[in-house]
């Protein structure tokens, strides 16, 4: 746990959010400022800032519950597809310096096709 850190503080419970997974090591909820219906972000519980500061196994986690949760969350959003992506690092996007996944839904009329005109 890291003080500050907002994603540290959902998996404390000391910030609502709305879950979809979670196991031991590994949390995946709702985004508060979703970029489509059903944008979902999956975490480790500890405090990691980037993908590469993940030990291997935490990182194959958190990877199999991304995999795990594609098809629920784009049946559950009625969805096409999916953006799965990490922004890795301040440069590439990354606002929240605790890793995260972001599976956002994706739709044939969403208008948006490459994924950096959704992340910005
Ligand atoms: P990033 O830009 O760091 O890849 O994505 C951060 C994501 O976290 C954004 O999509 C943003 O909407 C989401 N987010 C930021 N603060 C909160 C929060 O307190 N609760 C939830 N559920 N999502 C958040």
């Amino acid at each position: 746990m890291s003080d500050d850190c907002i994603f540290c503080s959902i998996v404390a419970g000391e910030i609502p959010s709305r879950t979809v997974y979670e196991g031991d090591d590994v949390l995946a909820f709702l985004d508060a400022n979703p970029l489509a219906p059903g944008h979902t972000l999956v975490i480790p519980k500890a405090h990691h800032e980037h993908v590469q500061d993940m030990p291997t196994d935490l990182a194959g986690d958190v990877f199999a519950v991304m995999q795990r949760l594609v098809d629920p969350v784009e049946s559950a959003a009625g969805a096409d597809g999916s953006t799965v992506a990490f922004n890795n690092g301040e440069v590439a996007g990354q606002e929240v310096p605790h890793t995260h996944g972001h599976i956002v839904p994706r739709f044939e009329d969403d208008g948006s096709r490459p994924i950096h005109s959704i992340f910005g």
